[in-house]
C-alpha cells in the first residue's frame, strides 16, 4: 500500500510547510500536483493535455477552453493570496482542535474577522466526501440537543434553540469507539431517524438505540435492531443514561469543542458545518501526522467544487453538487514527491 508520505507528501513540521509553501507559485505547483498527478485533464471536456499557458492556467488540447489549477476549487476566485490560504489550512489541520475564527484573523493577521470566517467555513465545506463510506459492525445511535447560543443583535449572546442531532459511533470490540457521524434532525420521529440511520450506517449493521418509538421499524430496513429499554435499565437498578455510553462520549466531546474552540459562538444555521469540522476531527484522532491531515484537507479541497461567500452566510447551506473526484495519481511536480495511490480514505 502506498500512503503519502510524511516529508515527501505532505511537510512533517511548520519548518518544513515553510520551507516548501514560500510564494504563491509554490502553493500553485502542489495543488496542481494534487488535482491533475497525472498531468492536466480538461474539466470542459474530460481530455488529457494541455498546453500550459503560465501562472497555473492550461488550455485544453482538444476543446481549447482555458482553465486553471484553481478553477472549480474553494481557492476559485478568491482576493486572499494561496501563501495565506495554505498557512490558514495549516493552522486548521496542524491544531489538534482546529482554530477560531478570531485566532485565525490574528494569527494571520488579516484586517477583517469575516474573512477569516469565511475562510474556515470554505475549509469545512470540503470535508465531506461524496460517497463516504457508511458506518459497520455494531453502531450505537441517539439523539440529543447540541447548540443552543446565537450572537445576539445587541451584541450580547441571545438564547437561542437547540438542534436536535442525530449521532451514530461505531463499537470496537474488546472495547474502544471506531468513527462517528453526526447530523442535524428535523424532529425525534422514526420520518427522521430512518434517514438518519440509512445515510449514515451500512445495511447489515447491528443499531443499538434505546426504546424510542422513533427507532422501531429498523430491522424491516435491513439492520439488526437492539433497542435497550431505559425502563428495564432502572428496573435493574442501572443508571439509564449510560445505556449508550459511546454516543454519550462523543456528544460531550462535541460541546466540550465547540464551547471550548468555538467559545459557544455558532449559530444554528451553521451548526452542520461545525459538526462536520468535529467528526472529520474525531474520526482521525490517532492519526500521528497532522501534516497528512493537511494534506487530506488539500486534497479535497481542490476536488472540490467552489464554495461562494453566498453559499455560507447565515440561512444558506451550501450547494450540494458533487465534485469530481480527483483521479489517478501521477507525476510528482517540481518538489520531488512520489505518485500517491489513494487507498487509504476513510
Ligand atoms: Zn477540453
Amino acid at each position: 500500500m502506498d500512503y503519502p508520505r510524511p516529508g515527501k507528501h505532505y511537510p512533517r513540521s511548520v519548518g518544513e510547510f515553510q520551507a516548501w509553501f514560500r510564494t504563491d507559485a509554490d502553493c500553485l505547483d502542489y495543488l496542481e500536483w494534487l488535482r491533475w498527478p497525472a498531468g492536466f485533464v480538461c474539466p470542459a471536456c474530460g481530455q488529457d493535455g494541455g498546453w500550459r499557458l503560465g501562472d497555473a492556467r492550461f488550455k485544453c488540447t482538444g476543446c481549447g477552453s482555458r482553465t486553471s489549477v484553481t478553477a472549480g476549487t474553494i481557492f476559485d476566485r478568491t482576493r486572499t493570496p494561496l501563501t495565506v490560504w495554505f498557512t490558514a489550512c495549516w493552522l486548521f489541520a496542524s491544531g489538534k482542535d482546529g482554530i477560531s475564527a478570531l485566532s485565525l484573523k490574528r494569527t494571520l493577521e488579516i484586517g477583517s474577522y469575516q474573512t477569516a470566517w469565511a475562510m474556515l467555513h470554505r475549509l469545512r465545506s470540503v470535508l465531506v466526501h461524496p460517497g463516504r463510506e457508511r458506518l459497520t459492525g455494531v453502531v450505537e445511535v441517539d439523539e440529543t440537543y447540541i447548540g443552543g447560543k446565537e450572537a445576539g443583535l445587541s451584541g450580547g449572546r441571545a438564547k437561542g434553540k437547540k438542534v436536535l442531532t442525530g449521532i451514530a459511533v461505531e463499537i470496537k470490540e474488546p472495547k474502544g469507539y471506531g468513527r462517528c457521524r453526526m447530523a442535524p434532525l428535523a424532529d425525534g420521529s422514526s420520518a427522521s431517524l430512518h434517514p438518519f440511520v440509512t445515510d449514515h450506517v451500512e445495511p447489515g449493521a447491528t443499531v443499538i438505540t434505546d426504546g424510542w418509538q422513533g427507532y422501531r421499524g429498523l430491522d424491516k430496513l435491513g439492520y439488526g435492531h437492539e433497542p435497550r429499554s431505559q425502563r428495564a435499565a432502572r428496573a435493574r437498578g442501572e443508571d439509564a443514561s449510560k445505556l449508550l455510553p459511546a454516543v454519550h462520549r462523543v456528544a460531550s466531546l462535541a460541546k466540550r469543542w465547540l464551547l471550548g474552540t468555538h467559545q459557544g459562538s455558532v449559530d444554528d444555521a451553521h451548526l452542520p458545518s461545525y459538526l462536520n469540522e468535529f467528526v472529520f476531527r474525531f474520526n482521525r484522532r490517532h492519526s500521528r501526522s497532522r501534516g497528512m491531515v493537511f494534506y487530506r484537507v488539500l486534497e479535497l479541497a481542490v476536488g472540490h467544487d467552489p464554495v461562494r461567500y453566498g453559499d455560507i452566510v447565515a440561512g444558506r447551506r451550501p450547494r450540494k453538487v458533487p465534485p469530481t473526484p480527483p483521479l489517478a495519481r501521477g507525476k510528482p511536480p517540481s518538489i520531488e514527491r512520489p505518485r500517491a495511490n489513494r487507498p487509504w480514505r476513510s
